[in-house]
């Protein structure tokens, strides 16, 4: 068989790898993009940020999920939303979605090449179909690992497609359970526990952890643990599983404290691992750390040199968002084009109802680096597009310098928090101070009016000390 050859050989087409063949195309180079399923898109495309931001805003929508607080409880009942309807909205986006990446490929003349790519060694990569039969061999001057990740799934959990599932497995329900548990609150269960509340579903969430989404600040914390308890979501932590049964009508799952719970459906959502099965990486110089994950250095380098590994096979922090900017940055490296390093400070989106997004440092870490700082702090219910848009719970809290009055960090939970966030980062990003947010004018009425009254309170508690 021929062997073919590229400038650069990506394997997979999630956020990392078409960013990464997207970039090598742009400097002028010939990419082939190996992806093993059927389609393009990745993880991220058909089981993770899409589908299931797509179903969130279906819930929204279909719920009139923010009309309640003004006309109050309109909300249809579970029983009129089916999982058709929550479907519907999810093929439409998945198509669009597919034809933009499709042209995009073909535009930038990027050749993908469907099948399961693995290291002959380290310049070579051999691509077969699902019977393992030969499809090509293919030489690459440079190589990029964005493989991504799948659900973990222990092999004491029973596993199938109706009562237990995963991430993945949960978008093949057919009916929309009436109570749920949830394993894990981390931003996965996190995400699926308020979708299914929203929806009417009672559902528990389980962690070992005493708060769901311990990476967040303590405060904005609360206020989501709080917020999510109005939408009939119960958290238990400090429980670690023992054991799961499926029984024939439902789940039980029995901890290690000695009690147990029973539901209709769980969500098994403890971690992720890396996508490395298949790719015999032992064919080259590669090894994986204690976690499964592939090793980089700052500019995504793995110990090959020529070979580099973005997006979620490399580890934290297993964005879509990251994982692009990882894959364009290897790319461009590769290539010897301009670049940088990847940004100290990016946005973290955690899509729960309501939304939650951040930048830069916790109040708690802040503390335990010694730093002198201050708060401000807006509640939704001060700011008028707010009251307007249905009157939602919600705040802003950004942490500044008390001395040089930097921004350290920006908190939002609420309507838009994942949007308006960006105009925190950008401040930070330019070493703005906390009074930029009062000395320039905003649209008003708008959901950012929450930076000036943020700013102002946060001012007012520090200008004495001027
Ligand atoms: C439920 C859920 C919700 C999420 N929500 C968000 C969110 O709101 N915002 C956000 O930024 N991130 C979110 N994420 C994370 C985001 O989806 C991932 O960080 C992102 O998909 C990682 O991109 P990637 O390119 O590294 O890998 P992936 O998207 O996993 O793509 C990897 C591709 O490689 C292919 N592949 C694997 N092995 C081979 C092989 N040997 N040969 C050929 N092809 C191969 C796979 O088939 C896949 O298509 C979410 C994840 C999940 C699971």
């Amino acid at each position: 068989m021929e062997e073919i050859y590229a400038d650069l050989v990506v394997i997979g087409s999630g956020p990392a790898g078409q960013k990464a063949a997207v970039q090598a195309a742009k400097l002028g180079k010939s990419v082939i993009l190996i992806e093993k399923e059927c389609y393009p898109g990745g993880a991220s495309l058909h089981s993770g940020t899409i589908p299931s931001k797509s179903l969130r805003e279906a819930i929204l929508n279909l719920t009139d999920f923010y009309k309640k607080s003004f006309y109050g409880k309109i909300q249809k009942l579970q029983q009129e939303i089916s999982i058709n309807d929550l479907n519907y909205c999810l093929n439409q986006v998945l198509e669009e979605q597919i034809n933009h990446l499709t042209r995009q490929f073909e535009k930038n003349k990027i050749q993908i090449i469907f099948g399961l790519a693995h290291f002959e060694n380290d310049k070579q990569v051999v691509v077969v179909n699902e019977k393992n039969q030969l499809l090509h061999f293919i030489k690459g001057e440079k190589i990029v690992i964005a493989t991504g990740s799948k659900p973990r799934n222990p092999n004491n959990i029973p596993f199938d497609h109706e009562m237990v599932l995963d991430s993945t497995r949960l978008l093949s329900i057919d009916t929309l359970p009436k109570d749920m548990i949830v394993l894990g609150g981390g931003i996965i269960g996190s995400e699926y526990a308020s979708f299914f509340a929203a929806l009417g579903t009672n559902v528990c969430v389980v962690d070992k952890r005493d708060q769901m989404l311990p990476l967040l600040d303590k405060e904005i914390g609360m206020h989501l643990q709080k917020a999510l308890g109005k939408i009939g979501l119960s958290f238990f932590g400090n429980k670690e599983v023992d054991e799961v049964i499926r029984h024939i009508k439902n789940i039980e799952v029995r901890f290690k404290d000695g009690t147990s719970m029973k539901s209709e459906l769980l969500l098994y959502a403890l971690g992720r691992t890396a996508n490395i099965d298949h790719l015999h990486i032992e064919n080259t110089a590669i090894t994986v750390d204690s976690k499964g994950y592939i090793p980089v250095n700052a500019l995504f380098q793995t110990v090959i040199p020529h070979i580099y590994a973005v997006g979620d096979v490399i580890g934290g922090p297993c964005l879509a968002s990251t994982s692009m900017e990882q894959g364009r940055l290897a790319a461009r490296h590769a290539f010897g084009a301009e670049t940088h390093h990847f940004p100290t400070f990016y946005p973290i989106g955690i899509y729960t109802i309501p939304e939650i997004s951040s930048c830069g440092y916790t109040e708690e870490q802040l503390r335990n680096l010694g730093f002198r700082y201050e708060v401000g702090r807006a509640y939704y219910y001060e700011i008028a597009k707010n009251n307007i848009a249905g009157n939602d719970s919600g705040m802003f809290k950004i942490l500044f310098h008390t001395d040089t009055l930097e921004i350290l960090g920006i908190h939002i939970i609420g309507r838009n928090a994942t949007e308006v966030v960006h105009i925190g980062q950008v401040a930070m990003t330019f070493g703005a101070k906390i009074d930029y947010f009062i000395d320039h004018i905003f649209n008003y009425p708008t959901y950012a009016e929450g930076y000036r009254i943020a700013a102002l309170n946060g001012f007012n508690k520090v200008k004495h000390k001027r």
